[in-house]
């Protein structure tokens, strides 16, 4: 156990205060015990990984932060469908999964290279890039459940996973019999994930134009791994979007803001030329899912935009993500964040909701 440690050491947004106490886990054993052992002693618990999803207070957090530093991956060749299942501990950097399903010929995964943060967190939010979501692949999830303290696995199907949300997320507001919240962190605490994926030496069916443009091919169609991957890390570092400790326009937590899903009626309302896509399983069978980025653009606040004074400023590439320019604190993240909320309420009606866990911040 660690103490002294700030948050703003531990994420990739560089803003937070200090922590109770950090303890970082070599066995799976140590990892349930430190969690076992703050929820018995009624401290609050986050479990972290890469920190590259959380914006977290200038207070800090006055509880224990747990880390699963194993990165242990184990591979079932599977005769039946013809593919492998891919098990890998929560601790595990994805990108470390990514490159080697490249390497290997598993077909899946590809289009989320350069995703930050560890594999425990994938199905939390569900991420998602260009065109693939991590819940494509997931067999099933093995957790800890804090609840009935016991190891659970989940299916797939268990999970509900849908636009950047699941029941792992959707756990952590729901009180359990005895008043328990679990928030900032899922009652149920990843372990290791299974991935299915199939073998081959061609991606999956590319689903992103933008990719597909780059490639040169058609949506539909399929490009060998290597160059979708490498496409993506391209594309991704054009925005932005690859931690990369020089580049300030990367101390970020991703994208600050999920595209709105809104009822069909709503979505009539925006201007004509404003993007429009299915809503999907995110909402109701008519619903529109809208883009965040072009809604801040439109609403008046351009790459680069800072409020007066602010080392907090949106991405000089990428208008969704609110980035750290150097010291900023987390007041002025959330300054910012709730200004450009405001900004795009006023202007169009439309309430965008934080991507990121918020970690003793309100927006
Ligand atoms: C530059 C950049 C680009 C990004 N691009 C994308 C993108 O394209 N698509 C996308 O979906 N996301 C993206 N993100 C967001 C982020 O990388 C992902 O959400 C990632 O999965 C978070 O992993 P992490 O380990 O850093 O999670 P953390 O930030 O450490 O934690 C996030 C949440 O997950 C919980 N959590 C972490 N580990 C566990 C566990 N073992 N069990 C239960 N809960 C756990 C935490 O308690 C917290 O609530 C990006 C972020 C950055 C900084």
């Amino acid at each position: 156990m660690t103490r002294g440690s700030v948050l703003a050491d531990l994420t990739t947004l560089r803003v937070g205060g200090p922590v109770g106490s950090l303890i970082d886990a070599a066995t799976e054993e140590e990892f349930v015990g430190a969690v076992r052992a703050a929820d018995d002693a009624r401290t609050p618990l986050l479990v972290l990984g890469g920190g590259s999803n959380v914006v977290c207070s200038d207070e800090g957090f006055d509880g224990a932060v747990v880390r699963d530093k194993r990165a242990e991956v184990s591979v079932q060749v599977e005769g039946a469908h013809g593919g492998v299942t891919v098990t890998a501990s929560a601790g595990t950097p994805w990108a470390d999964v990514v490159s080697r399903a490249v390497a290997e010929g598993w077909v899946g995964i590809e289009a989320l290279a350069g995703i930050p943060g560890s594999v425990g967190a994938t199905p939390v939010q569900n991420v998602g890039a260009y065109g693939q979501e991590v819940s494509d692949v997931i067999g099933s999830v093995r957790t800890w459940d804090r609840s009935e303290a016991r190891v659970r696995t989940l299916a797939r199907s268990d999970c509900r996973f849908a636009y950047r949300s699941s029941a792992l997320k959707g756990s952590m507001e729901v009180r359990d019999p005895g008043g328990r919240v679990w928030r900032p962190t899922p009652r149920f605490v990843v372990l290791e994930v299974s991935f299915q994926l199939r073998v081959g030496a061609l991606s999956a069916p590319l689903q992103y134009g933008q990719l597909a443009d780059v490639l040169g091919i058609e949506v539909g169609e399929r490009a060998p791994l290597a160059e979708v991957r490498n496409a993506v890390l391209a594309l991704r570092r054009s925005k932005g979007m690859v931690l990369d400790p020089d580049d300030h326009d990367t101390w970020s937590s991703g994208s600050f803001f999920t595209n709105p899903i809104l009822a069909a009626g709503v979505a009539a309302q925006l201007p004509d030329n404003a993007p429009r896509y299915p809503g999907g399983d995110g909402g109701p069978i008519d619903s529109v899912k809208t883009s965040a980025a072009w809604l801040i653009e439109r609403a008046g606040f351009g790459r680069g935009f800072a409020l007066p004074g602010s080392r907090a400023a949106l991405s000089s590439k990428h208008t969704l993500a609110l980035t750290n320019t150097g010291g900023a604190s987390g007041d002025e993240v959330v300054a910012l964040a709730r200004h450009i909320r405001d900004g795009v309420r006023a202007a169009f009606g439309v309430t965008l909701e934080p991507e990121p866990m918020l970690v003793g911040i309100e927006l």
